[in-house]
């Protein structure tokens, strides 16, 4: 790979790059099958990501015609990354003896490892023989929508796909290595003023917001909508707040520090809650939740709104459900993708009809939908939320941060990058957006 690495820094481009040889193996971050027992019996916060995420050689699959060879500069952790380590709410290798049983190219993925990772930026090395539209040499960076076009389902809404699978975490070869298989329609145009590391941390979740906020599948989001944003500073929320700013909302962000209400605040977000701060125990115990507080949360909002919250933008899951169908106001609509402190989620009915309230589930995002989020990145109007930049040899290590819920923002990984701060092929774009803008959360972090 470091001729490979040389020749990009180089700006080779497509005819020097089809001369070079793809390697017969390359380095990757991987969970192995036979360690799915390994943390069997211990709580969820006790399983650590750094004892099961390896990096090592693997083998080079063969490409597929609709299939393009990427050579990874930069990746990113997220939580299904976290997931995956850790082995819940399953392990992931069931995904993939599925995926094997579809067709002869699906069974190169049932193997007894599973390269992860769902976000790249890099470079096109080889295109298969029906790629149309890319070629070697060209930055990209990647979506992790992974479908099988030939199938009639996918071409409404290919998130309502019936193979629909997300790439690094439900396939193999995924984006935490220095080479990855993806498909052609995964690919998207890096943008340009951005580095490798910045590039790559914003396609999953910088998706995900955009589809539960802004696109019709979503909640469809208003001019002067009060959005209540869970998470505001992690990686979904993060997105979410700038998606509410730029479409003229009023966002609520509750984080659980002061200085992730700080990073708000200059992120732009005046009305900030710090649920720890503020000590909210929506559970008075593991089976009984407490309405008192949930009218207390909603009180803090009103008192910062004078509202209530149109959307509730959410993904803790069981800790904070009963609170955000209570909170959202009437003819309402609370806007799901996940489930972080757990799934079996429970809220009172009588606040959800006799109010009219409306919940959406949402998943990742349509082609389309993540061209429409990458090209706000591209022109600047949605900032990266890279926060802190680790190694590949230290893919555990981020993870393990994650899952203790001990970052802001989003973890970029380096996978052929030798370092942070290349791969910027429009610096005046970049000075017209504001280095402070690119890097605030990068700031942040440390
Ligand atoms: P992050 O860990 O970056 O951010 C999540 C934030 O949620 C945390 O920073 C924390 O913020 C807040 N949070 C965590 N637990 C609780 C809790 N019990 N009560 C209230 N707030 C809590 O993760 P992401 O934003 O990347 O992802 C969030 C969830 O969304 C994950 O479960 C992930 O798997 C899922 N996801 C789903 C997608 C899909 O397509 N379906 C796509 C992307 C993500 P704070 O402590 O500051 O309040």
């Amino acid at each position: 790979m470091q001729r490979i690495l040389q020749a990009i820094q180089a700006g080779a481009g497509a005819e020097e790059l089809t001369a070079l040889p793809v390697p017969e193996s390359y380095r990757a971050a991987f969970v192995r099958r036979e360690d799915v027992e390994v943390f069997a019996g211990l709580p969820s916060a006790d399983k650590d990501p750094t004892k099961s995420l390896h990096v090592d050689e693997v083998a080079t699959p063969a490409l597929a015609p609709d299939e393009v060879y990427l050579a990874v500069m930069a990746s990113s952790i997220n939580f299904n990354t976290v997931w995956t380590s850790i082995f819940e709410p399953l392990p992931t290798f069931a995904f993939l003896d599925r995926l094997g049983r579809e067709s002869e190219w699906g069974a190169r993925h049932a193997l007894p490892y599973q390269v992860v990772g769902s976000d790249a930026s890099g470079v096109v090395l080889r295109v298969g023989s029906a790629v149309r539209l890319w070629k070697p040499g060209d930055r990209v960076t990647v979506h992790c929508n992974y479908v099988d076009d030939q199938d009639p389902t996918s071409h409404d809404d290919s998130m309502l796909a019936a193979n629909q699978r997300i790439w690094g975490f439900e396939t193999n070869f995924g984006g935490l290595a220095d080479l990855a298989v993806v498909k052609a329609n995964q690919l998207m145009p890096k943008p340009a003023h951005l580095t490798w590391e910045e590039a790559a941390v914003n396609a999953l979740c910088n998706s995900t917001s955009y589809r539960m906020l802004v696109s019709p599948h979503g909640a469809d989001m208003k001019q002067g909508d009060v959005v209540l944003v869970w998470g505001a500073s992690g990686g979904i929320g993060g997105y979410a707040v700038q998606y509410v700013l730029n479409g003229g909302g009023i966002p609520v962000g509750v984080v659980s520090s002061p200085a992730k209400a700080a990073l708000l605040n200059e992120l732009g977000v005046e009305a900030v809650i710090d649920r720890k701060a503020e000590g909210y125990r929506f559970w008075s115990d593991q089976h009984t939740q407490d309405e008192g507080e949930w009218r207390r949360f909603g009180k803090q909002i009103r008192s910062l709104t004078g509202e209530d919250p149109d959307i509730v933008f959410e993904h803790p899951g069981r800790q904070t459900m009963g609170a955000s169908i209570f909170v959202c106001r009437r003819g309402g609509t609370v806007v799901t993708c996940a489930a972080t402190s757990g799934y079996m989620v429970e809220f009172d009915n009588r606040h959800f009809w006799m109010k009219l309230k409306r919940l959406i589930a949402s998943h990742f995002a349509n082609y389309q939908e993540a061209w429409n989020a990458n090209r706000l990145v591209s022109l600047g109007r949605i900032q990266p939320l890279l926060s802190a930049v680790y190694p590949l040899e230290r893919v555990g290590d981020a993870a393990l941060k994650i899952h203790r819920n001990e970052h802001e923002g989003k973890i970029g990984v380096l996978c052929l990058a030798p370092t942070e701060g290349l791969g910027i092929d429009d610096p005046e774009r970049r000075a017209e957006i504001g280095e402070d803008k690119i890097t605030l959360f990068r700031r942040h972090g440390g």
